[in-house]
């Protein structure tokens, strides 16, 4: 200050000062030195208090760094944590001393939508904030806790390898999968957790950050609750999808994904009504690749729009040909995955069901029930315009998800489809009886016709047939085939 006032004659800077009261607080403060022919003969102060612009710099620079509603820090404030971290990591990595580790949570709430849509949005901020502070009782100290967005957490567990952090996550996981009480109201959580360690995962920010996102989605995939370690064995799955999801890429443009058709019959007179169209395909190197395989691969990467196209495309085009062949009341069944609805425009879908000039009812959607929950409106706005044209939807894999009452309400489909792992054993299963026999009986009050799925064996038909199951899927009767065998099938079936 002094240099200043002697060379420049002023100050100015921010200091802290004493009220006659005792108390300390910030002042901003100018000094100018005034003279008279070169004699210094006052200094003149101005200040002023600013104790509430630093309060609400403070408050400023808290809602930049961290959640409102949780008080855990934010997404951008933890890269940047982490960033820094890693960074010092590499720099005493180089100087030959003992390699430091470190391990990254990601954790995201599994159906977490539920709770908003049941209880409301203030009730979701509440079990938010519940899952931050078991985060803060749970983790150890120096850990640096996130609320990465919405639903999801993020973790750092700083000189800990993946062993601690695998511990620590199966800790979160049975803590949060207890009943919790929330305004009184029993919920069930649970939590999907993916871990990435430094350095067997990634040695910079940007993968470990993205390795144990991954992680926790292929949790998410293997059932949920739980935790999945960024491993060399994962590291190969992730390689393996992504030379798959170029080969389906290759395969989509060029047409290589046919369609087979698995037959569906009524139960009552006998023949084949109804066909599931199922997407096929065949790798000159791989052989053939189950959709089981490729369908969440495509999912996963954006394709599924493409390739939902596409065997739409072929599936109008055969039928047309059985329509042709004077099968004119046999309809398509073609699956429909939720994630079309949100990457592609469906208009496609009325286009080419014109350009071959078929009956809108001659098509019926196939969707899960998982349909229904994700993101709800825009879909059933689809879904009922699909309606509005005659287009049949039927719900698929039904009894398999936590929502099958909930779906039939909201989608209000007009075919049931029972999984076929109730139909697998209901020779012996009591359960499996009773729950196909109660889905039949609710479906005839609802007006929804059922159809029971992996039918494979005489004993199965007999106790659908006893409970007046209304179509019978399954290899009983026929495998998918090609659509010359399709409709060799109704020549013979259908005379
Ligand atoms: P899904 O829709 O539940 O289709 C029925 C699956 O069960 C088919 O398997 C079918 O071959 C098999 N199946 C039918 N009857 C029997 C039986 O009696 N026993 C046994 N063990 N299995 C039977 P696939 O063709 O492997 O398809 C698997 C899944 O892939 C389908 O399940 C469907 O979710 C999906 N998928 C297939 N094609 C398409 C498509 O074009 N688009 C979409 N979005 N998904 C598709
Ligand atoms: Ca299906
Ligand atoms: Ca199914």
């Amino acid at each position: 200050m002094w240099h200043s006032l002697e060379t420049t004659g002023t100050w100015q800077g921010q200091l802290n000062n004493r009220r006659s009261d005792g108390v300390v607080y910030p002042e901003e403060m100018t000094i100018n030195k005034i003279e008279d022919d070169h004699n210094v003969i006052n200094y003149v102060g101005v200040f002023h208090d600013i104790s509430s612009r630093k309060q609400t710099e403070k408050k400023l620079k808290l809602l930049a760094n961290n959640d409102t509603l949780t008080g855990l820090m934010n997404r951008r404030r933890f890269i940047e944590k982490v960033e820094k971290y890693i960074g010092q990591i590499n720099d005493v990595a180089m100087d030959n001393s003992p390699p430091s580790v470190c391990s990254l949570l990601f954790i995201d709430l599994d159906d977490f939508k539920i709770f908003n849509d049941l209880y409301g949005h203030d009730f979701g901020d509440k079990v938010l904030q519940k899952v931050a502070n078991i985060l803060r009782t749970t983790v150890c100290e120096h850990s640096v806790i996130c609320r990465y967005g919405g639903d999801e957490y993020a973790v750092l567990i700083k000189e800990q390898d993946v062993n601690y952090a695998q511990r620590i996550a199966n800790q979160l996981v049975n803590i949060i999968s207890q009943p919790l009480k929330c305004d009184d109201i029993d919920i069930n959580l649970t939590v999907s957790i993916g871990i990435s360690s430094y350095p067997e995962s990634g040695t910079t920010h940007q993968a470990l950050l993205k390795n144990a996102d991954y992680a926790m989605y292929e949790q998410k995939w293997l059932g949920r609750n739980g935790v999945c370690v960024y491993d060399q064995q994962l590291q190969h799955e992730y390689i393996r999808k992504l030379i798959l999801r170029d080969k389906l890429k290759h395969a989509i443009n060029a047409q290589k994904i046919i369609v087979h058709y698995q037959p569906i019959v009524d139960n009552k007179t006998g023949h084949v009504c109804k066909f599931e169209a199922l997407a096929r395909w065949y790798d000159d190197q791989e052989g053939f690749i189950s959709p089981g395989v490729f369908i969440p691969i495509a999912e996963r990467y954006g394709l599924i729009g493409m390739l939902g196209q596409l065997v739409f495309e072929k599936a109008c085009a055969d039928l047309d040909r059985i329509h042709r062949s004077g099968f004119t009341d046999v309809v398509f069944s073609i699956n429909h995955s939720v994630k079309e609805f949100s990457q592609h425009n469906q208009e496609y879908i009325f286009e080419t069901i014109n350009n071959y000039n078929l009956p809108y009812s001659a098509i019926m959607i196939e969707i899960t029930e998982s349909t229904a929950l994700d993101d709800g409106k825009n879909i059933i706005d689809i879904l009922a315009a699909f309606r509005a044209r005659g287009i049949a939807i039927s719900l698929d894999d039904f009894g398999t998800g936590y929502s099958s009452l909930a779906a039939i309400i909201d989608i209000k489909p007009d075919i049931i489809k029972i999984d076929r792992s109730f139909i697998v054993d209901i020779e012996h299963s009591k359960e499996s009886q009773m729950l196909v026999s109660l889905v039949i009986d609710l479906s005839r009050k609802l007006k929804v016709e059922v159809v029971a799925e992996g039918v494979e064996t005489q004993a199965q038909l007999d106790i659908l047939s006893e409970m007046a199951c209304h179509y019978i899927q399954g290899f009983y009767y026929s495998p998918a085939v090609a659509i010359d065998d399709a409709i060799t099938i109704l020549q013979v079936r259908n005379k």
